[in-house]
């Protein structure tokens, strides 16, 4: 919305709706409600040590200004629930401590006030352990993730199962709940995550036949970008798209923030939460571009990005096509004889100079989130449409109107399989 109240993301330009969203159970980590229509969280992890207190939240800072909602803290050692402790009060989100092996350093970072659990059924394997950090995280009113790893699956379920299939992993999931449902804590989110994409999906979506517990969706050691992204969104959006998912992760190997941009990306993309920045787009350029659309559009997204901008911004190559190719961005420029096209809904405001393209985006999209779009097309250049035009009109008759020559082709073809000379 601009601040006048004028609807500005996509107006005008349909967008389906996604598979209703799975009903589910509530849960509440600190502040962040998962499940039951509470909008999709981001969750990412720190890679620093926990006991660096100063570093760790530095680095939570960095990823709650990316994106982040809950960050993941390891608390694999004494000195790291000890920095949780301190870390946790000065947090701007919440923090969840990530349990491997020792139960005991579950109940010591519930003892430093985190606001949940991860627990991976693969190497936390003692009932008695198990149901002893349950009660605890019960007393508290911390909620416990059951997080599911393909890769560190208990050995019996993966020879009871032939290896570590759909089922295996949310038998694994299962197991824990029985655990956890003899002491009557029920505050659970379920996490099912494999490095092979068709693995997670498949096992997620039994997860969400299986129980009406949060799921958070992650597909794990994805991997550096871009291969890693491309497995993470992959997997993520699929089940997304279905209606499966309540909080995710991009388990990137690369700094963190990356993570958590790409989570908040993912679901600005799919309309699952408010776009809060620019949203660029720009044409994949081809032999009609009048600029360098690759380096326009780059400068234009560094240019506009972190403003908090909430609207779509197209950079396209040509004024011959650009403008009523991306008619639905709330605006745009075009490139054409040396200047550039600046139209708000496709309707052409302003003509710059080609080298002030980048610049005039940024003053046009600042005014534009500010005044809303009436505001901005009644303070249109009035010269501006019959120039744009002008400009337009001479290049098609400087590079023809078929640009491809595709009516000079047809003819050739006609005559070499009729013969006609
Ligand atoms: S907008 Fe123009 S330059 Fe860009 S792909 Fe379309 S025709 Fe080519």
């Amino acid at each position: 919305m601009s601040q006048n109240g004028t609807p500005l993301e996509n107006q005008g330009y349909s967008r389906p709706a996604l598979a209703e969203r799975r009903p589910t159970r509530r849960i509440q980590v600190g502040s962040v409600a998962i499940g039951a229509g509470a909008p999709v969280s981001v969750q990412s992890m720190t890679t620093t040590k926990t006991a660096d207190v100063e570093g760790t939240l530095a680095q939570i800072y960095d990823l709650a200004a990316a994106g982040a909602d809950i960050v993941r803290c390891t608390c694999n050692e004494a000195e790291a629930a000890e920095g949780l402790a301190h870390i946790v009060p000065r947090s701007p989100v919440p923090i969840v401590a990530d349990i491997h092996f020792h139960h005991e350093m579950a109940l010591a970072a519930l003892e430093a006030g985190v606001q949940a659990l991860r627990l991976n059924p693969g190497n936390l394997r003692k009932p008695e352990e198990i149901k002893m950090v349950a009660r605890e995280a019960k007393d508290r009113g911390v909620p416990i993730r059951i997080g599911v790893n393909a890769g560190s699956l208990h050995p019996d379920l993966y020879r009871r199962f032939g290896g570590a299939t759909p089922e295996a992993l949310v038998e694994s999931a299962r197991m824990e709940l029985a655990y956890f449902e003899e002491v009557g804590f029920e505050d659970v989110k379920i996490s099912v995550k494999a490095s092979s994409v068709s693995l997670m999906v498949a096992a997620y979506r039994l997860a969400s036949a299986s129980f009406d517990y949060p799921l958070h969706l992650g597909v794990t050691e994805a991997g550096p970008p871009p291969s890693g992204l491309v497995k993470a969104t992959a997997g993520i959006a699929t089940l997304l798209c279905e209606g499966i998912g309540d909080t995710i992760r991009f388990s990137l190997t690369a700094d963190p923030v990356e993570e958590a941009v790409a989570g908040r990306q993912l679901l600005e993309a799919l309309g699952l939460r408010e776009r809060r920045d620019i949203d660029l787009i720009a044409c994949p350029s081809c032999g009609r571009a009048e600029i360098d659309v690759i380096g326009v559009a780059k400068a234009a997204q560094s240019a506009l990005e972190g403003r908090n901008l909430p609207i779509q911004v197209a950079v396209m190559g040509c004024v011959v096509n650009g403008p009523g190719e991306a008619r639905h961005a709330d605006l745009g420029i075009a490139a054409g004889r040396h200047r550039g096209h600046l139209f708000i809904r496709g309707k052409i405001v302003r003509v710059v100079p080609e080298d002030q393209m980048v610049e005039a985006l940024v003053e046009e999209a600042e005014r534009l989130v500010a005044e809303g779009v009436d505001a901005r097309l009644a303070a249109a250049d009035e010269n501006a449409a019959a120039e744009a035009e002008a400009d337009r009109r001479a290049l098609l008759d400087a590079k023809g109107a078929d640009a491809n020559r595709a009516g000079q082709r047809v003819e050739m073809i006609r005559k070499a399989v009729t013969g006609e000379p």
